[in-house]
């Protein structure tokens, strides 16, 4: 049996580099991708520490991209060769979510993601369903490819913003997910600021040309007034998940704020009254939506500054050490300072 390196979650604070069997396509419409490059998530690392829904031995990695090796006998869209962007969230098609257009609420879609609740990119191979796959024009190198799904999400927030050229806009956090609402703020909206309470993702932020503020150190709310001329920011994106109260302090009446990051650990205290009496706009969204394609075509055209986005491209071998430079220690499960953005993984 021939045999492939992979990373495998066998329960939290226990991720092995072990070999494993290669797979082969047994489903007819699976194919068989040979891993170019995986992406470490920040959803990664909870799952390593127990604060994301897992299973055990599953191999992790869900910011993947790859060249199709294999395939089964009703996939006729792609073909061997391909070099493909991957979708992980799998929808069903069939739940009437799917079925009205709202993909991101598929009854199925927490039960079936590739990389969290069965085997992804964190190996030399992976069996992928044919419809998760988006063929990579040349343009998107194999690094650039392993984040179309998480532009994705990003380009879903951004269709349910409607983000305009005069609009004030602050994001909480700046690791990869506010780095993108960010780049997509400088190009379009008045004005751009984001708080990030890391050292070296702020340093990133300035390297970016972005105002950023550290939320531990000084008064955001006072920082944001004076910034808009005692007005607020019209859009706040919350991209840390801890921080609703504070963006729903620092939005102008009638404005918009997109609660982005996750963290089912936070409870908040509200007052109904405020958002009804300051006609606050809270837009929920979840995942990326029809937005694969929309990605690879903002990645295609240069759209956004990705310069400062990799921090690093290590040999698939030394990836343990990543997770180290994420901010959290293997042995412990102790959180310390991150020296990294995104970190890739490359073949
Ligand atoms: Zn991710
Ligand atoms: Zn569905």
């Amino acid at each position: 049996m021939d045999m492939m390196k992979a990373y495998v979650f066998k329960d939290v604070g226990n991720l092995v580099f072990e070999e494993k069997p290669i797979p082969h396509v047994k489903d007819p419409d699976d194919v068989l991708l040979k891993v170019k490059a995986v992406g470490i998530c920040g959803s990664d690392l909870k799952i390593i520490e127990g604060k994301h829904h897992f299973k055990p031995n599953t191999v992790l990695g869900h910011e993947f991209c790859g060249e199709v090796v294999e395939v089964g006998s009703h996939v006729h869209h792609v073909k061997i060769g391909d070099r493909v962007a991957i979708d992980n969230n799998i929808r069903c098609g069939f739940c009437s979510f799917c079925r009205m257009g709202l993909t991101s609420q598929c009854v199925d879609i927490k039960t079936s993601a590739l990389g969290v609740m069965r085997d992804g990119g964190y190996a030399e191979y992976c069996l992928v369903p044919e419809k998760q796959c988006f063929v990579l024009p040349d343009e998107i190198d194999d690094i650039l490819g392993t984040q179309v799904e998480t532009l994705a999400t990003v380009v879903n927030g951004m269709n349910t913003l409607l983000m305009l050229p005069y609009d004030y806009v602050m994001i909480l956090g700046f690791g990869p997910i506010g780095y993108l609402f960010a780049q997509f703020a400088k190009n379009i909206a008045a004005k751009v600021a984001v708080t990030e309470i890391d050292p070296f993702r702020r340093q990133v932020a300035r390297e970016c040309g972005l105002t950023v503020w550290d939320p531990n150190e000084v008064d955001v709310v006072e920082k944001i007034t004076d910034l808009t001329y005692g007005r607020k920011a019209d859009i706040v994106i919350e991209a840390t998940g801890n921080a609703l109260g504070q963006a729903l302090q620092c939005v102008t009446p009638g404005g918009k704020v997109l609660p982005f990051g996750m963290d089912s650990s936070v409870n908040l205290n509200i007052v109904p009254n405020e958002i009804t009496r300051w006609a606050t706009k809270i837009l929920g969204l979840y995942l990326g939506q029809n937005t694969m394609v929309p990605s690879i075509r903002i990645f295609q055209e240069n759209r956004l500054n990705m310069g400062p986005f990799f921090t690093k491209v290590i040999p698939f071998d030394e990836g343990l050490g990543a997770f180290d430079l994420l901010g959290l220690d293997m042995k412990t499960l102790e959180h310390h300072p991150k020296s990294a953005m995104k970190i890739v993984m490359k073949f």
